[in-house]
């Protein structure tokens, strides 16, 4: 098939890089490639530090794409010979406080074998770098980090010439009926596929002919550091912090990069925020001081395709139409499980029903307005989930 995916941010390229690999003839198009979300994301791969009270649908999600991420990434590196910063080391989940540890406590409960309790002191046998004040936490194994930009060129370099730097402004669709047969372009061109998946991040809402999306921006303030020599390695674990219950995370790259981040806020300015920064180092200096050692590499704000109930808005929307959104604050891990799934639904192969039930970009208004189409999701999941979705085995 021809197929035209629209956005190049890591869920647009690795869904293209998964079908050009199926053999279709795959085109991209985005003005500015890994411009938005992909390219403030930590990359952290966190199944279990992510887990929120009330999410019992994405969680699933979380651990089946978590799972699948050793053989993508091999799988990429082994094709490019390039390097992603994959790194498989636990993460420590840390408090400061006694309401801290607390928190902390209540994730053990729930993740039970996920995760080993740790003193303070035995953080700070791994990580001697962290200040006195914390107080103890969690050693969680299976939570690890990614580099999403280097994740990201990777695919990139594996599209080459397929990627077009140019934006689209409509979907077509063929007179007198729904189906779409290709894009236009902001300059005008018309382009026709058999297929289309837009895969724009919050760019979606803005595209014609896509349907209305319940797509909202939630705005991340993000800092990258660079480590002095002599204090590397400043830290070697993933960490996560709670500070007087004030959530800070900082993830260390191999090359001396320390990421910081990150701030979860849905007003304010669209670029960085004065006073995230501000509490995003203090935090920070709370759990690791070495931090006020750093040199300030970068400060970047972007905003993640938000969803209502923070699940991908990923499915057939129309005869010829595959929406992949909504990503949230999970949309590195999700990509391995997210370009599978696209590219199923673009080929027309079932797709589990509670997977597509879960992800059913119609799920808020109750239509299932895609199976009106006998396409392969889009199961009428508005009553789903006002009754509560049921936990799903994705496997
Ligand atoms: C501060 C921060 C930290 C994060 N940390 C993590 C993390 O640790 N782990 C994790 O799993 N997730 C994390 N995330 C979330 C993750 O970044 C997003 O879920 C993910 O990047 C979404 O990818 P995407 O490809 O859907 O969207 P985007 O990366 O936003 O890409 C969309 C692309 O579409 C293009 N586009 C838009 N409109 C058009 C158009 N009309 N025509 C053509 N192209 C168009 C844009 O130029 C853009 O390149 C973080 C996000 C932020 C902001």
């Amino acid at each position: 098939m021809r197929i035209i995916v629209v956005g190049a941010g890591i869920i647009g390229l690795a869904s293209a890089s998964e079908l050009l690999r199926r053999g279709h003839e795959v085109t991209v198009f985005d003005p500015d490639p890994v411009a938005g979300a992909s390219r403030a994301a930590a990359g952290m791969l966190a199944p279990t530090t992510e887990f929120a009270w009330g999410q019992d649908v994405l969680h699933p999600l979380l651990a089946d794409a978590a799972g699948r991420y050793p053989a993508f990434i091999a799988a990429l590196e082994g094709r490019t010979g390039l390097r992603t910063g994959h790194r498989r080391t636990a993460t420590l989940a840390l408090g400061v406080d006694a309401a801290d540890r607390e928190t902390l406590a209540e994730l053990a409960a729930r993740r039970g074998a996920a995760v080993r309790r740790i003193t303070g002191s035995q953080a700070r046998e791994l990580e001697p770098a962290l200040a006195p004040a914390v107080s103890g936490g969690l050693l969680v194994p299976d939570d690890h980090q990614v580099d999403p930009r280097r994740v990201a060129a990777a695919l990139l370099a594996e599209l080459g010439s397929r990627v077009r730097l140019e934006a689209v402004a409509a979907v077509e669709r063929e007179a007198g009926s729904e189906r779409a047969t290709g894009v236009r372009t902001v300059s005008g061109e018309r382009a026709d596929a058999d297929e289309v998946l837009v895969a724009a991040g919050l760019g979606a809402t803005r595209i014609d002919g896509v349907p209305p999306l319940p797509l909202r921006p939630v705005w991340g303030d993000i800092l990258r550091l660079r480590v002095p020599d002599g204090i590397r390695p400043l830290l070697t674990h993933t960490v996560r912090g709670l500070v007087r219950g004030s959530a800070v995370y900082l993830v260390p790259r191999e090359d001396g990069e320390l990421v910081l981040g990150a701030t979860v806020r849905e007003g304010g300015v669209e670029g960085v925020q004065a006073g995230g920064v501000l509490a995003l180092l203090r935090d920070a200096e709370r759990i690791l001081p070495g931090v006020a050692e750093c040199e300030i590499a970068e400060v970047l704000a972007r905003a993640r395709p938000g969803s209502p109930d923070a699940v991908p808005l990923l499915g057939r929307v129309a005869p010829g139409l595959v929406v992949a959104t909504g990503f949230d604050r999970h949309g590195v891990l999700l990509t391995p499980l997210a370009a599978e799934l696209g590219a199923d639904l673009i080929e027309g192969r079932g797709v589990a029903p509670a997977v597509s039930a879960a992800m059913d970009p119609f799920r808020f208004d109750g239509t299932g307005d895609a199976t009106a189409e006998g396409t392969a999701t889009g199961t009428g999941t508005g009553a789903a989930r006002a009754t509560g979705a049921p936990a799903l085995s994705v496997a």
